[in-house]
């Protein structure tokens, strides 16, 4: 017998911010349900007058018990409410996608209406990332309802894998998973890397970007293989690299150095404590040698701890510094360690400017707030003892849409060295 739908009431200030559109939940904002939930159950949550407020997807396991999937009046979770749900999430994106540009974010969690799901698009391989052990019932089942006492429940009227099927037509969707999310999906027969869709097994593939060639090592990279929110920004490199000396910090698999390359830079050097981030790095720069001015870079690698080799680094020698580290704060009390951080990398990285050239730096720490890390970044350049123009603040590309402060984590500021 199916158990009767799981109701939940929140305390007075969750449900005002469940009403003005924030899409968590914390579990100690729960002030009262009509039974204990299993993860991935779907979730109505009544105001305190007893009126329908919200659906979400339940995580008991989770500090973050409801993620908000629908708010205002109630409606059916049906096959055509999902498709239309994917359907505005890609028009969101309409712009980005172009013959030339293959790889992009499709479906970007909370901010698209998926909470704690990501789909990301590289050519005609999707690759679909759990945050949350909610969506594991749905991406375990065929979509058909009617979830055993056995088996996780899966989200009522998606059947998420032929939707992607049916409206992107890649010939491979690969399942990556969260660290917080690989356990509880082994017992479901899931695992981070497998594929979902396709016999492909290859681990990387090739994109486009700006018509410039890339592989994303979908099956084991970080995140889904590459940083596709850092489009925008290796667009300015492009542009700020002609005919200079660039050197890319944390350079992982050489997304700016390509761009630095075709914008004819006449030298780019990549810094990763990774081999095989500098690896892939090498086999991005050699994938689009039929460029000539990709060929004509010289191109230089350097394996070393960033803050540690730009210690000792030649000052003043280049025309384009780039730092865009991981994420220095992944938890809320590494912030102010973080923020400190920040400010010693531009310190570091401003001092290896030439006069006339460009720092661009950038943080993807959620924790960091875009005002910590600007005046963590503009204190550095004030303290540098010389002078600098900011010329540019940068935060999220279409594809990825931020819509609540939680999701703001990129950030980036680009200043020239005046004197
Ligand atoms: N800028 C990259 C993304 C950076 S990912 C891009 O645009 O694609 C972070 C990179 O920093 C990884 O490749 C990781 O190997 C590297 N890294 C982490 N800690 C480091 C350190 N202390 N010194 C140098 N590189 C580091």
């Amino acid at each position: 017998m199916r158990p009767p739908r799981l109701r939940l009431r929140l305390t007075g200030a969750a449900e005002a911010a469940v009403r003005s559109g924030h899409p968590w939940v914390y579990s100690d904002k729960v002030r009262d349900q009509n039974r204990p939930g299993q993860a991935g159950e779907v979730a109505v949550v009544y105001d305190r007058n007893d009126r329908f407020l919200a659906l979400g997807l339940y995580d008991p396991a989770s500090p973050l018990a409801l993620r908000i999937l629908h708010r205002g009046s109630p409606v059916t979770l049906d096959a055509a409410w999902w498709a239309q749900r994917l359907r505005d999430a890609l028009a969101r994106r309409s712009t980005v996608a172009t013959p030339g540009t293959t790889g992009y974010r499709a479906v970007n969690g909370e901010s698209d209406g998926f909470p704690g799901l990501v789909v990301d698009r590289y050519a005609d391989c999707l690759v679909v990332k759990a945050y949350t052990p909610a969506w594991l019932g749905t991406l375990a089942s065929t979509g058909e309802p009617g979830p055993g006492p056995s088996t996780r429940p899966s989200i009522p009227g998606l059947a998420l894998i032929p939707l992607l099927q049916d409206v992107l037509q890649p010939a491979r969707i690969v399942l990556r998973l969260s660290r917080n999310v690989a356990a509880a999906a082994e017992g479901l027969g899931l695992a981070d890397g497998q594929n979902l869709h396709g016999h492909d097994d290859a681990p990387s593939v090739v994109f486009h970007e700006d018509g410039l060639a890339f592989e994303s090592d979908v099956v084991r990279g970080q995140k889904t293989g590459f940083f596709l929110d850092q489009r925008g920004n290796r667009r300015e490199v492009g542009r700020l690299s002609e005919g200079g000396r660039v050197l890319n910090v944390f350079s992982f698999s050489g997304g700016f150095s390509v761009h630095a390359a075709r914008g004819g830079a006449r030298e780019v050097t990549d810094l990763d404590i990774s081999p095989h981030a500098l690896a892939s790095a090498r086999r991005n720069m050699a994938l689009n040698h039929g460029l000539p001015a990709v060929a004509g870079a010289r191109h230089v690698q350097v394996q070393a701890d960033a803050f540690r080799w730009l210690e000792g680094a030649p000052r003043a020698s280049w025309d384009l510094v780039i730092l865009d580290p991981p994420s220095m704060a992944k938890r809320e009390h590494e912030r102010a360690g973080a923020i400190e951080a920040y400010g010693r990398l531009a310190r570091l990285g401003a001092a290896c400017v030439a006069p006339g050239g460009r720092l661009l730096a950038a943080s993807c720490s959620a924790h960091v707030t875009t005002a910590e890390f600007l005046a963590s970044t503009r204190a550095a350049l004030r303290a540098s003892g010389v002078a600098w123009v900011e010329e540019r603040v940068a935060g999220h590309e279409p594809d990825h849409p931020a819509g609540f402060p939680e999701a703001q984590y990129l950030k980036a500021l680009q200043a020239r060295r005046a004197g």
